[in-house]
C-alpha cells in the first residue's frame, strides 16, 4: 500500500475490494454503509439484508456463546432453486427434451437438519437424496416424503442395506441401487425375486477422462469406484440372461469433488454419453444420466481453474452438460435421458459461516529506535547492529543473509556460555528490526528474491482466536484448502495490520496462513488493531460442505455451538433452532471417560486434602462445585461475564 492510499479515506467498497467478497459471496453476503458484514439469502439489494453482528449480540444477550456456526437455512432453500432453474433454463434453452433431477449426497453435510431441509426445500423440484451406506439410507428414508424424488444408493451394499431399498421400492421411492461391484447384483437380484418387486438399477462406471484439483483420484482408470467396461458387459450379460435387463435405468459416474476446469466436466460428460448409447443399444431400458458431484465452489473468487475456484459459472456448468449429452445423443437418434447430478459442495458451502472472536493478539514489535550496543559490546552483535544501519533495495538479500548468519552466531556463543541473556535479547531486537526493514524495503523493489516470499508472515501479528481449526475446517488443515476469511466489522475502516490467525488447540498445526486472493495465496490477512477490551469477530465463510463431519476433537475442543437462522424478506430474522455445542462431559464420555467415576476420584482427592488440613470442608465444597462448572461448561474459552 503507498502513501496515497493511506491518505485517501478508506471506504467498505476498498474492503470488498481488498475482501474479494463480490466474487465469492454469490451475493448472499455484503459490505453495509456501516462496515459490517451482511447477510442476503434472497440476493437483492438492501432491504432483506441482516448484519452478522446484529446477529452476534443477539446471540450473546441469549448466552450463546463464541465460536457458533451459523447456518442460513433461507441460503440452501436459495441454493436448491438456484441449481434447479439453472438446469431448467440449459435445458429450455437448448430445447432438451428430458427432465432435471438433483440428489443431494448426504454425506457432504449429514446433519439431521440439513438432511431435512434439503428434503423439504428440494420438493418443489423433487430433488431427492444420495446415500453411501446404510446409516445414509435410514436417515434418507426418515426424511424423505416425495416419492418422484430419486434416491440413489451408491456405496458398498450387503444385504441389510439392499433388503431395506427393496422395501423402500416397495413403499413407493424411486430408489436406484448403483452397482459398484459386480457381486452386489447377485444379491440384488435373488431378493428382489423373492420381495417381488423390481428394482431399479444403475450402474457406476470408471471413465478415462480425469480432472484436475484436490480429489482427482476419484475419477480415472486407477479410480477404486466403479466398473470397468469389460466389468460392465458382464453386468449387462447378467440381467439379459435373467431376462431383467428393463431393469437397469442409470448410469452413474463421479468424476471427483471441487473440479475447478470446464473442460474436465465436458469430456467426462462426452465420454459417459457415449456409454449412455451404447447401453441403450444393448436394450437397456435406461432413462437417467448421472453425472455425480464435481461442481466446485469459487472459494477465492478469482473464476480461475485453480483448485480453491472454478473457471465456469452455475450457468455455463448446466448449459456445456446439457449440450454435451444432446450432442452426443442426438447423432444417434437416443432419447434424451433425465439428467441427474450429485452436487453436494455446491447445494451446501454457502450456507454456514463460522463466527469467532479474537482472544489475545500477539503484535509484531517493531523497535522503531535501537540502542546502539556499548563499546564493549560482543563484535557480532556489533557486526548484526551494522548490518540494520545498511539496508537498501540493492542489498536486501545480502543483509538478509548477513542477518541469519550473526543471528545463528549469536545463538551459538549463547549456548556456549560467552554471552549473556540480556546481550541475546539485544540482538535479537536488533534482529528482527532488520527483518522488518527488509520487509518494508521488499515492497519497493520489482523482483524480490524468492527467498524473501515469505517474510511477511514471519513479521505478522498473530491473533488468536477461538476457535479449532481440526473441529470446525478440518480441510484447512488436511488438505490445504482455502476458504474466504474476513472481520465482520470496522471494514469503512482500514485494517492497520496484517495477521496470521491461531486457534486454541496449542497445536503448531492450528493455525491460518494462507487466505484468499485473486491472483495468488496471501501469507496474511489484513485486519484492524483491536482496542482493549474491543469485540473483535472473524467470520469463515462458505463452510457448509464437508467441514462439519470431518472434525476432530483435537485437544478436546468439541463440537460448537449451531444456531440456524431464518432470514425473512424485510430484513428481519429467527431463530429457527439452536444445538448448543459439546460440553466438556460431552467431549469426554466421547473418549470413553466415566464421567461419575471422574467425579468420585476427584472428591476422593479433595477429601483427602480436607484430612490432610490443606483446604476447609467449606473450600472442598467449592472446589466440587468448580469442577461440576468446568464438565458442564463449553470447551472453548468462555467470557467471564457468564459466571460472574
Ligand atoms: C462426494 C460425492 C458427491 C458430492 O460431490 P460434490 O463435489 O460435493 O458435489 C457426489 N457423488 C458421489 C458418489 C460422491 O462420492
Amino acid at each position: 500500500m503507498n502513501n496515497n492510499q493511506v491518505l485517501d479515506r478508506w471506504t467498505k467498497e476498498k474492503s470488498e475490494e481488498l475482501y474479494n467478497i463480490k466474487n465469492w459471496s454469490s451475493k448472499y453476503f455484503a459490505v453495509n454503509k456501516k462496515g459490517e458484514v451482511t447477510v442476503n439469502p434472497y440476493k437483492r439489494d438492501d432491504t432483506a439484508s441482516v448484519s452478522l453482528l446484529d446477529i452476534i449480540s443477539g446471540l450473546q444477550e441469549r448466552g450463546i456463546d463464541m465460536p457458533v456456526l451459523l447456518r442460513f437455512e433461507n441460503i440452501l432453500d436459495s441454493q436448491i432453486t438456484f441449481i434447479n432453474n439453472a438446469f431448467n433454463n440449459a435445458m429450455k434453452k437448448l430445447e432438451y427434451k428430458g427432465k432435471y433431477r438433483g440428489v443431494y449426497p448426504i454425506k457432504v453435510n449429514q446433519q439431521q437438519q440439513v438432511v431435512e431441509e434439503v428434503a423439504k426445500f428440494g420438493q418443489r423440484y423433487h430433488h431427492g437424496l444420495e446415500v453411501g451406506s446404510k446409516a445414509e439410507l435410514i436417515a434418507a428414508l426418515s426424511a424423505m416424503k416425495d416419492k418422484e424424488a430419486a434416491l440413489v444408493c451408491n456405496g458398498y451394499k450387503d444385504t441389510e442395506f439392499i433388503n431395506l431399498g427393496l422395501y423402500a421400492t416397495k413403499l413407493g421411492f424411486k430408489c436406484f441401487f448403483v452397482i459398484e461391484m459386480q457381486n452386489e447384483l447377485d444379491i440384488i437380484l435373488e431378493h428382489a425375486k423373492r420381495l417381488k418387486v423390481e428394482p431399479h438399477i444403475g450402474v457406476r462406471i470408471k471413465l478415462s477422462s480425469t480432472a484436475g484439483g484436490h480429489w482427482s483420484e476419484s475419477s480415472g482408470d486407477r479410480s477404486i469406484f466403479g466398473l470397468n467396461t469389460a466389468q460392465l458387459i458382464e453386468i449387462v450379460d447378467k440381467l439379459k440372461s435373467q431376462n431383467m435387463l428393463h431393469c437397469l435405468k442409470l448410469l452413474h459416474y463421479h468424476l471427483g469433488s471441487q473440479v475447478p476446469n470446464i473442460r474436465d466436466i465436458r469430456s467426462a460428460v462426452l465420454e459417459a454419453a457415449r456409454v449412455y448409447a451404447e447401453l441403450k443399444n444393448e436394450g437397456a431400458a435406461m432413462g437417467y444420466l448421472d453425472l455425480g458431484g464435481g461442481l466446485a465452489v469459487d472459494y477465492d473468487g478469482s473464476q480461475t481453474n485453480y483448485s480453491s475456484s472454478r473457471n465456469y459459472t452455475v450457468d455455463e456448468y448446466c448449459a456445456d452438460v446439457v449440450e454435451a449429452v444432446m450432442h452426443v445423443l442426438d447423432k444417434v437418434g437416443i432419447e434424451h435421458p433425465t439428467i441427474m447430478t450429485e452436487s453436494g459442495r455446491a447445494l451446501v458451502a454457502y450456507y454456514s459461516v463460522l463466527v469467532f472472536n479474537v482472544l489475545d493478539v500477539a503484535e509484531f514489535e517493531k523497535f522503531e529506535t535501537l540502542q546502539v550496543p556499548p563499546e564493549d559490546a560482543n563484535e557480532t552483535i556489533k557486526s548484526l547492529y551494522e548490518t540494520s544501519l545498511n539496508i537498501s533495495p540493492k542489498n536486501i538479500q545480502e543483509c538478509y543473509n548477513d542477518a541469519l548468519y550473526y543471528r545463528d552466531q549469536i545463538r551459538e556463543m549463547f549456548n556456549h556460555g560467552r554471552i549473556s541473556l540480556r546481550e541475546r535479547a539485544m540482538s535479537e531486537k536488533i534482529f528482527w528490526n532488520i527483518i522488518n526493514d527488509i520487509a518494508k524495503t521488499k515492497k519497493k523493489v520489482r523482483f524480490a528474491p524468492e527467498e524473501l516470499e515469505n517474510l511477511e508472515s514471519a513479521i505478522a501479528d498473530i491473533y488468536y482466536c477461538n476457535f479449532s481449526l481440526f473441529q470446525s475446517i478440518p480441510d484447512s488443515w488436511a488438505i490445504d484448502q482455502l476458504f474466504p476469511i474476513m472481520p465482520l466489522q470496522r471494514l469503512n475502516e482500514c485494517p492497520a495490520t496484517n495477521a496470521v490467525l491461531a486457534d486454541i488447540t496449542c497445536d503448531c498445526d492450528g493455525k491460518i496462513d494462507q487466505f484468499i486472493d485473486l491472483h495468488d495465496i496471501k501469507k496474511t490477512l489484513p485486519v484492524h488493531k483491536i482496542a482493549d477490551g474491543e469485540d473483535y469477530y472473524l467470520g469463515v465463510f462458505l463452510v457448509g460442505a464437508y467441514q462439519e463431519t470431518l472434525g476432530d476433537l483435537h485437544n478436546l475442543f468439541g463440537d460448537t455451538n449451531v444456531v440456524s437462522i431464518k432470514i425473512d424478506e424485510n430484513g428481519g430474522y429467527d431463530l429457527v433452532s439452536e444445538i448448543q455445542g459439546d460440553t466438556v462431559a460431552d467431549v469426554l464420555s466421547y473418549v470413553e471417560f466415566d464421567i461419575k467415576q471422574m467425579r468420585r476420584n476427584f472428591r476422593q482427592t479433595s477429601e483427602q486434602a480436607v484430612k490432610e488440613g490443606k483446604i476447609l470442608l467449606s473450600e472442598q465444597r467449592t472446589i466440587m462445585d468448580a469442577f461440576d462448572v468446568g464438565l458442564a461448561g463449553y470447551t472453548y474459552y468462555e467470557k467471564d461475564e457468564k459466571n460472574a
